[in-house]
């Protein structure tokens, strides 16, 4: 009896793991001709500054529409991200999202939208992709956008490894003029002591801690933790996640720079990222100069 009903599990189990592979390899496939058929979208979440609410730059977020049988389908980049690291196909993918970002920042500036900059996630396979460099450089040059509108995020897992590699990389990317974002952090692996030496800009405070900061008094003494260790470091702090007043109130008492989240903003696409702009545009922009004759 036990035998049997363990080869029965056996089966449902290998039936799973096939469906289960099929479904990547579908996946594979569809990512692959996803750019051609235009059914990636970049989406724009603002990001504001937390002590005036000026509109202060906004996260590249993906979206892909697949389009199955005449109907459409939002797939979350949590599920195909993943699939097009493992394939490799990131590479040509994130080419174009940064190459699309950069350009999108350009229009609304020669639109006369002042927006600040733009922020593109970049991905471990992008990151260690030799010719990585040589892309952002293009993805720059050929939009004719000024180096300091772009932030790119990385995360603390690909700070691991060939350090010495690694932190050339990323000062060569700082020679560059493009600021570097630590994203999710406080949830990877690595040490510490990464901060001393690569020049990383800013931090984005992951929306674990933001989720629980006002229930739990751990998770809000990490958030401040965070932020004290950051600005003695000489960093920016971005809390990310925020959706409540109350989570916000916190940030702005503690002096988190820039705030993204709900409370303001979802993610929104390109035109409607659009309109909100024109009609920010007065509230958009880097922090007023002190003047230096008053
Ligand atoms: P992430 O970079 O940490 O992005 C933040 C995620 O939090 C986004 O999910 C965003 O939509 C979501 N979010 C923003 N505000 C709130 C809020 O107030 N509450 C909650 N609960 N969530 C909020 P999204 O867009 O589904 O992206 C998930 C992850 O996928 C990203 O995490 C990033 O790791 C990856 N990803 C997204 N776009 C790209 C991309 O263009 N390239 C690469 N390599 N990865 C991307
Ligand atoms: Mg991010
Ligand atoms: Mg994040
Ligand atoms: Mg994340």
């Amino acid at each position: 009896e036990a035998k049997n009903a363990g080869r029965n599990h056996y089966q449902f189990y290998r039936k799973d793991f096939t469906a289960a592979i099929q479904d990547r390899l579908n996946m594979e496939i569809n990512l692959r001709n996803a750019i051609a058929k235009n059914e990636l979208q970049l989406y724009f979440q603002p990001q504001y500054r937390a002590k005036d609410r000026v509109l202060c730059g906004a996260e590249v977020l993906i979206r892909w529409f697949h389009q199955v049988d005449g109907q459409i389908k939002m797939v979350p980049p949590n599920h195909f991200i993943p699939v097009a690291e493992e394939s490799g196909l990131i590479v040509d993918i994130g080419r174009w999202i940064l190459r699309t970002a950069c350009k999108q920042l350009k229009t609304w500036q020669q639109e006369g939208i002042p927006l600040p900059q733009v922020s593109v996630n970049i991905s471990a396979r992008q990151f260690s992709d030799p010719d990585f460099l040589e892309m952002v450089e293009n993805a720059l040059g050929d939009s004719e956008l000024a180096p300091e509108h772009l932030e790119l995020e990385i995360t603390e897992s690909m700070l691991v490894g060939d350090i010495k590699r690694i932190e050339l990389q990323l000062k060569r990317l700082k020679k560059m003029g493009i600021h570097l974002a630590l994203d999710d952090f406080g949830t990877g692996y690595s040490s510490l002591s990464y901060l001393k030496n690569f020049p990383i800009d800013v931090l984005k405070i992951d929306q674990s801690f933001i989720r629980e900061m006002t229930n739990d008094s751990r998770d809000a003494n990490i958030v401040r933790a965070i932020i004290e260790m950051g600005h003695s470091l000489g960093q920016k702090i971005i809390a990310e996640g925020v959706e409540t007043e109350k989570q916000l109130g916190y940030l702005v008492g503690r002096e988190c720079d820039i705030i993204q989240g709900y409370f303001f903003s979802p993610p929104l696409p390109g035109h409607k990222m659009t309109d909100l702009l024109c009609s920010e545009r007065k509230n958009i922009g880097k922090p007023k100069q002190k003047s230096l004759i008053n």
